[in-house]
């Protein structure tokens, strides 16, 4: 009798312990892709599989870096003897990159980098290349030369890729596979903005993500969302400025090779996978509010609510249900 008591006490209070384990997040935060990480994950395992999962970003980060010497990007863009092989992963993201690039008539486009760089984004020396320079360097970039085969890859002569559009979304896909891997079914990564869930919340109920204001200042919009990615790329990110008074942002349009300039202040994405939602929230900011309309038509499976410089903002029907407005706008609109 007595035994049984003590069972039943010990069992209690394991089960209360493990209880309060489930409810209190694990919170991890790092430095990793140029920018601030956080995962936050709730069960009794989540330590050890925030630690696993910044392990696989950094990993990740390791192959896809267009700075990081060791990189296969880095290899790659600076290889004088081609076929030169790949990573899996880097194969895949090229591969990937390629494809959304054909969708969208090369609005995404993975060879970009001779532009980029031109312009100081990712080495941080910013400048206004002169035109006959951006003619000669988009000469380079142009995405249907990229040989790819059996994770191998041949590139022209002065051709350089950049996965920057779409690593952090993949990232955040690598890392929720190890979360889950390690029995995580409820978890919230912040990477740099990119919001990436697992699962609901520990309670059940939907999380409820931000949308920052583009124009800085409070969250302007929030979505209930759970189990999916919300992923938004803006031009408030990265930009500098120059003597003038003109900001250049870090999103191109890969056809004249300046910094895009369409209206749009941000392009938030809702999907199932990170890898897709940071293609499209590129994608779409280069493609401006029709372009990124008639693509949603075409390819309708997945979200957007787009916010553009005159305040006004625009979102596709499904997430009638899901969106709370913190703001007023210069108009709202709901595409169908
Ligand atoms: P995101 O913040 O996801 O929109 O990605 C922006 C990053 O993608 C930039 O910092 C560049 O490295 C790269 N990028 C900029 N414009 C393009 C483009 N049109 N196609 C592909 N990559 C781009
Ligand atoms: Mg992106």
């Amino acid at each position: 009798m007595k035994k049984n008591l003590l069972l039943n006490t010990v069992l209690c209070f394991v089960s209360l312990l493990l209880s309060c384990k489930n409810d209190v997040p694990q919170k991890l935060s790092f430095e990793a892709m140029n920018t601030f990480m956080t995962i936050q994950s709730y069960g009794i395992n989540a330590e050890k599989a925030n630690a696993e999962a910044k392990n696989a970003i950094l990993h990740l980060e390791n192959k896809i870096s267009v700075n990081e010497k060791e990189s296969d990007i880095y290899r790659i863009n600076n290889a004088s003897v081609f076929p030169q092989k790949i990573d899996e992963d880097t194969s895949f993201l090229i591969d990937f990159s390629i494809r959304i690039a054909e969708s969208s008539n090369g609005a995404l486009n993975p060879a970009l980098y001779p532009v980029t760089k031109a312009w100081g984004f990712t080495t941080g020396k910013y400048e206004v290349p002169s035109q006959s320079q951006i003619d000669d360097l988009l000469k380079l970039t142009d995405y249907k030369k990229i040989h790819l085969e059996n994770n191998s890859i041949i590139l022209c002569e002065g051709m350089e890729i950049d996965l920057g559009a779409i690593g952090k979304g993949y990232a955040g896909d690598k890392a929720i596979a190890v979360l889950k891997k390690n029995g995580i079914t409820s978890a919230l990564l912040d990477l740099g903005g990119n919001i990436q869930l697992i699962g609901s919340k520990p309670d059940g109920r939907d999380w409820i993500v931000g949308l920052k204001n583009p124009f800085g200042g409070e969250i302007v919009a929030a979505v209930k969302v759970s189990d999916c990615a919300v992923i938004t790329s803006g031009g408030y990110e990265r930009y500098f400025q120059t003597e003038d008074g003109k900001s250049y942002i870090h999103i191109f349009d890969s056809k004249t090779g300046y910094p895009v300039d369409n209206n749009v202040a941000s392009c938030t994405i809702i999907t199932k996978k990170g890898v897709y939602g940071d293609a499209l929230s590129t994608t779409l900011f280069v493609l401006g509010k029709e372009g990124a309309v008639q693509f949603w038509k075409k390819n309708p499976d997945f979200d957007f609510i787009m916010i553009l410089d005159d305040n006004s903002i625009l979102y596709t029907e499904n997430l009638s249900p899901k969106i709370s407005l913190l703001q007023s706008f210069k108009s709202v609109e709901i595409i169908k």
